[in-house]
C-alpha cells in the first residue's frame, strides 16, 4: 500500500494539530490548513506531516480523501465539517470530526453508508461568528486518543466525554439520498480576489442573512465598528477592515490573500 493510502487527512485550524498527531502515536498525516497566523497571513508550518496543503478544505480535495485511510477534521468552520462528511460518506472512509460551536461535540462516522452522518443528526445551518466561541477545552483530545485504536462499530456523537449517542440514518438526509451538495460545491463560500484593489470578497452560494443590528450588539465589544447602515457594517479587526453585508457577503480590505479572507469570514461572520 502506498504511504498516501495509509495516511490520514487532517483538516486543522485549532492549533492543536501537532499535539494531536503526537498524542495519537504519530500516524502518517497529510494536512490541509493548520492554525492560521493572521499577522503573517500564513498557516503554521507542519514539518511533521507527510504533505501539507496551505489552504482551507474545498471540494477539490476529494481525490486526496479518496486516497487516504480517513479524515480527522478539527477546524473553526461548521460548513467544512459537512464537506468532510460528504466526502467520507461517498468514499466510505471513517471520519473523526470535532463539531465546533459554543460547546464542542465529537462525531465519529464509521465509513459505512448504512450508518448515520452529521447531516442525519442536524442539517447545516450557519453558526455564530467563531470569535464568540470559547476556545474548546482539551478534553476532546483525550477523548479522541482513548477511542482512536478501538473506534465504535457505528457512527456516534459525544456531547461530552461521558455522554454519547449512536446515529442512525435519517430518511430526509440529502447526503444519504445520493445528493452531495457540499462535495459538488453547491453550498460553499465563493472567493473572489480583486484585480484592481487590495481586497478579497467572500460570497456564500447559499442563504446566509445577517441581522446587522443584532450583530452589532453581540460583536461590538470584540471588534471596532466604523460605519453602519441598513445594508452593511464596516468593521475593523486586527489590521484589517471588513465590510459585512446583510446578505452574508463580506469584503476584506488590506489583503489579496484568500486564506486571510476565509479566516476572517469564519471569525467575524461564521460559516
Ligand atoms: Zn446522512
Amino acid at each position: 500500500m502506498s504511504l498516501e493510502k495509509e495516511s490520514w487527512v487532517l483538516v486543522g485550524g485549532l492549533g492543536k494539530e501537532q499535539a494531536l498527531w503526537k498524542a495519537l502515536g504519530k500516524p502518517l498525516m497529510r494536512v490541509i490548513g493548520s492554525d492560521y497566523i493572521l499577522r503573517e497571513q500564513t498557516f503554521t508550518p507542519t514539518p511533521w506531516a507527510l504533505a501539507v496543503f496551505p489552504e482551507y478544505l474545498t471540494h477539490n480535495y476529494a481525490g486526496l480523501v479518496k486516497e487516504s485511510r480517513g479524515i480527522l477534521h478539527m477546524s473553526q468552520s461548521l460548513l467544512s465539517c459537512y464537506l468532510a462528511i460528504d466526502m467520507a460518506l461517498i468514499y466510505q472512509k471513517p471520519a473523526w470530526i470535532l463539531v465546533p460551536g459554543e460547546n464542542w461535540k465529537l462525531f465519529f462516522f464509521s465509513g459505512n453508508e448504512s450508518d448515520g452522518c452529521l447531516h442525519c443528526l442536524m442539517p447545516y445551518t450557519p453558526p455564530q461568528p467563531a470569535l464568540l466561541w470559547k476556545k474548546p477545552d482539551e478534553q476532546w483530545i483525550d477523548l479522541l486518543v482513548s477511542l482512536w485504536n478501538t473506534p465504535p462499530q457505528h457512527s456516534t456523537i459525544w456531547h461530552t466525554p461521558s455522554e454519547s449517542e449512536t446515529l442512525s440514518v435519517s430518511p430526509s438526509c440529502p447526503l444519504h439520498r445520493g445528493e452531495h451538495p457540499f462535495l459538488e460545491g453547491k453550498i460553499q463560500p465563493i472567493v473572489a480576489v480583486s484585480c484592481g484593489e487590495n481586497s478579497v470578497a467572500i460570497t456564500p452560494s447559499f442563504e446566509r442573512p445577517i441581522d446587522l443590528s443584532a450583530y452589532t450588539q453581540t460583536m461590538k465589544s470584540l471588534v471596532t465598528i466604523r460605519k453602519s447602515n441598513a445594508f452593511f457594517l464596516e468593521i475593523e479587526y486586527e489590521h484589517f477592515t471588513s465590510l459585512i453585508f446583510k446578505q452574508g457577503r463580506c469584503i476584506v480590505k488590506g489583503t489579496k490573500e484568500k486564506n486571510t479572507a476565509l479566516f476572517l469570514y469564519r471569525l467575524l461572520v461564521g460559516i
